[in-house]
C-alpha cells in the first residue's frame, strides 16, 4: 500500500509543473541518467553561495572556517548515508566516473603491480567501469551473461587468476535493470583475497546502502541521480585500501609536506582530494540525502517498485512489446528502469516521436556498447523511475507508445 503524498513531494519539484514544447505537461522518466531537484537541495546551494561562500581548509577567517564546517558535515552525511565506518573512507568526487578512475589510476601506481594486471568486471558494464581500466593498462576479464542479465557465477570463480587486481561490478544495471548478486560476488572476491568495488550509481539513488553489510573493498555513487546536484559524487573506501593506494591527483590540500625534491602527502581522505573541492555540491548532497531520508528510503523503494511493475503490466500489454531485463517465466522484474523495443521501430524514432508528447525518455546504447553487443541490439528506449513518478505517467507513456504504434 503507498502511502506517500506524492503531489506534495513533486510540489518539491518546480521542473515536474512545466509544460513542453508548450502543451504538454512533462513527464520525465530519464532519471537513471539524472535526477530532478527539491527546493531544499537547490535553495540550500544558494543560500551557502550568498551568505557563506569561501574556500575551504585553507582559511583562519570566520567564513572559511564556516564553509569548511558545511562542507565536512556533509561528509558525515555521506558516512551515516553509507554506513561507513569512518569518514577517512568517504571520498568526494565529481561522480561514479572519477570514483571508478581514481581506483583504477591509483590502484594501476601501486608497487606490486606488474605484468598484465587483470580485472574482473561483468558484461553488464557502464563504459566507466570499462574504460577507466583500459586507459590504466588493465586487461578485463568478462563474467558472462545470459539473455536476462543473470551473471554466469561459475565462470566467475573461474576468472581468477594471480594477475587479478580486483573485481568490479555493477549493483543495479542502468540498461537492464538487473540487480547482480554482490554479497556472493563480494564473498567470492574475497575467497581469493581479492578486493571489489561496487558501482552503485543506479543502486545507492534506491536502496537502502550499508557498505559494511555489503563488505566491499570500494562502493562509488554520483550525487545527481540521488536528486543531489551535478558534479559531486563519492568513492567510498575501506581505510586499509585507501591507505594502501597512492593518491590520484597531485595538488593543493592532498600534501603534507613539499619540497622540489619529495612530497609527503596528507591523511585521509585528503590524500584524494586534491585542488578546491566543490563544497557547494556537498552541502547539496547532503541536503538531497536529508530529502530521502526524510521519505523514507524504504518508502520511496516500495513506490518505485509498485511503479516499475505497474508499467511492465501495462507496455507488456501492447502487441510487439519487448522489455528487457524482464522474464515473464521465471518472474525476474527490473528495478527502476524499463528498456524496451516495439516492434522494428527505431529506438530512437520511439524516444523522438515520445518527446513530441512531452515524455522524456532516454535511447540508444545507454554507455554500454559492450552489453548491447551481447543481446545482438544497437539500442533500447529506457524509461527510468523516480520517487515524484506516478502511475498516471506510466499511463501516459503506455498510451503514448500505442498512438506511435498506430503510426508506423
Ligand atoms: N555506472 C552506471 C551503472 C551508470 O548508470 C552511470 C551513469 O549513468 C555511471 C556509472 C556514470 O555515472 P556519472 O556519469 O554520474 O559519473
Amino acid at each position: 500500500m503507498n502511502t506517500l503524498d506524492i503531489n506534495s513531494i513533486r510540489e518539491q519539484f518546480p521542473i515536474l509543473s512545466r509544460k513542453i514544447y508548450d502543451k504538454y505537461p512533462l513527464v520525465y522518466l530519464d532519471n537513471a541518467a539524472t535526477t530532478q531537484k527539491p527546493r531544499l537541495v537547490v535553495e540550500s546551494m544558494s543560500e551557502e553561495y550568498y551568505n557563506v561562500n569561501a574556500n575551504v581548509h585553507r582559511g583562519v577567517h570566520f567564513l572559511s572556517q564556516q564553509a569548511t564546517d558545511l562542507h565536512e558535515a556533509a561528509r558525515e552525511r555521506v558516512r551515516t548515508f553509507l554506513n561507513a565506518r569512518s569518514t577517512s573512507e568517504i571520498v568526494f568526487t565529481r561522480g561514479t566516473t572519477e570514483s571508478i578512475n581514481l581506483v583504477a589510476t591509483s590502484l594501476s601506481r601501486m608497487k606490486g603491480i606488474a605484468g598484465n594486471p587483470e580485472i574482473i568486471v561483468s558484461s553488464l558494464e557502464h563504459h566507466s567501469n570499462i574504460v577507466s581500466w583500459q586507459l590504466a593498462g588493465f586487461r578485463l576479464c568478462v563474467i558472462p551473461m545470459d539473455d536476462d542479465g543473470g551473471l554466469d557465477m561459475e565462470a566467475y570463480r573461474h576468472l581468477f587468476t594471480e594477475r587479478t587486481c580486483l573485481v568490479s561490478v555493477t549493483h543495479v544495471s542502468n540498461v537492464l535493470g538487473v540487480e547482480t548478486p554482490v554479497s556472493d560476488l563480494v564473498r567470492i572476491a574475497h575467497e581469493h583475497n581479492v578486493p571489489i568495488l561496487i558501482d552503485g550509481a543506479q543502486s545507492a539513488p534506491h536502496r537502502t546502502i550499508d557498505v559494511q553489510a555489503l563488505d566491499c573493498d570500494f562502493f562509488a555513487l554520483s550525487g545527481h541521480k540521488m536528486y543531489g546536484p551535478t558534479g559531486i559524487g563519492v568513492l567510498y573506501g575501506k581505510e586499509t585500501w585507501l591507505d594502501r593506494l597512492p593518491p590520484y591527483m597531485g595538488g593543493g590540500e592532498m600534501i603534507k609536506n613539499v619540497s622540489f625534491e619529495h612530497t609527503t602527502f596528507n591523511a585521509l581522505p585528503y590524500k584524494f582530494e586534491a585542488g578546491t573541492p566543490d563544497y557547494i555540491a556537498t552541502t547539496g548532497l547532503a541536503r538531497a540525502i536529508d530529502f530521502i531520508e526524510g521519505i523514507g528510503m524504504d518508502a520511496l523503494r516500495a513506490h518505485e517498485e509498485d511503479l516499475t511493475r505497474y508499467a511492465v503490466e501495462r507496455l507488456s500489454g501492447i502487441e510487439g512489446m519487448h522489455i528487457y531485463g524482464y522474464n515473464p517465466s521465471t518472474g525476474q522484474m527490473p528495478h527502476g528502469v524499463i528498456s524496451f523495443q516495439l516492434g522494428n521501430i527505431h529506438h530512437l524514432d520511439m524516444g523522438t516521436l515520445l518527446d513530441r508528447l512531452g515524455i522524456a525518455v532516454r535511447t540508444g546504447h545507454h554507455c554500454a556498447e559492450p552489453l548491447m553487443h551481447r543481446l545482438g541490439i544497437e539500442g533500447t528506449c529506457r524509461a527510468s523511475f523516480a520517487l515524484y513518478n506516478t502511475r498516471d505517467e506510466v499511463d501516459r507513456l503506455a498510451s503514448a507508445i500505442e498512438r506511435i504504434k498506430s503510426m508506423f
